[in-house]
């Protein structure tokens, strides 16, 4: 487990200054933290976890949204799922995990996994701003298997970006 804080620090829950200054200028959030130190104790277990570089953790709703270091989403998928299951439990939440620094596309497919995306657009609206138009393949039956006004909340929240979400079959 890799993040900004020192590993002493994160270790032992006692800030230095400079780390409580990143605690204070809101660069790291309680989230941030509590979610770094959970994966932390699963390391023992999960000893891949050891060389995931957690960026943070962002909630919107039921969900909660992991963001690791580039190549490091395998390694929380990994264990059959058991990490996920884990911090699901922990928070009572449902858990993506994104990819650090890709590009759009490749964020928006990560964020709507296990569905595949049709196409993705730009809308300009009259006001000059725009918004980003995803559509996903469902079958017209089936419910989602995630909460799309949750996942748009966190796509705001992390690349600041308004997505529109239509469905096709
Ligand atoms: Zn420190």
């Amino acid at each position: 487990m890799k993040t900004v804080l020192c590993s002493f620090c994160l270790k032992s829950g006692i800030l230095c200054q400079k780390c409580s200054g990143r605690v204070k200028s809101g660069e790291i959030t309680d989230l941030d933290l509590k979610i770094a130190r959970f994966l932390l104790s699963l390391e023992e277990k999960y000893p891949s976890l050891q060389n995931v570089y957690f960026h943070k953790a962002i909630e919107a709703g039921k969900t909660l949204a992991i963001i690791v270091g580039p190549g490091d989403v395998p390694r929380l998928l990994g264990y059959g799922g058991k990490i996920l299951k884990a911090i699901g439990e922990e928070t009572g939440k449902n858990v993506r995990v994104l990819e650090y620094g890709v590009d759009d596309r490749k964020f928006l497919e990560d964020l709507f996994a296990p569905l595949s995306i049709v196409t993705i657009n730009t809308i300009w609206l009259p006001d000059g701003s725009t918004e980003t138009r995803v559509i996903l393949k469902k079958k017209r039956s089936s419910q989602p298997p995630f909460d799309v006004k949750a996942l748009k909340e966190i796509a705001s929240k992390i690349r600041n970006v308004t997505l529109r979400v239509e469905f096709t079959d």
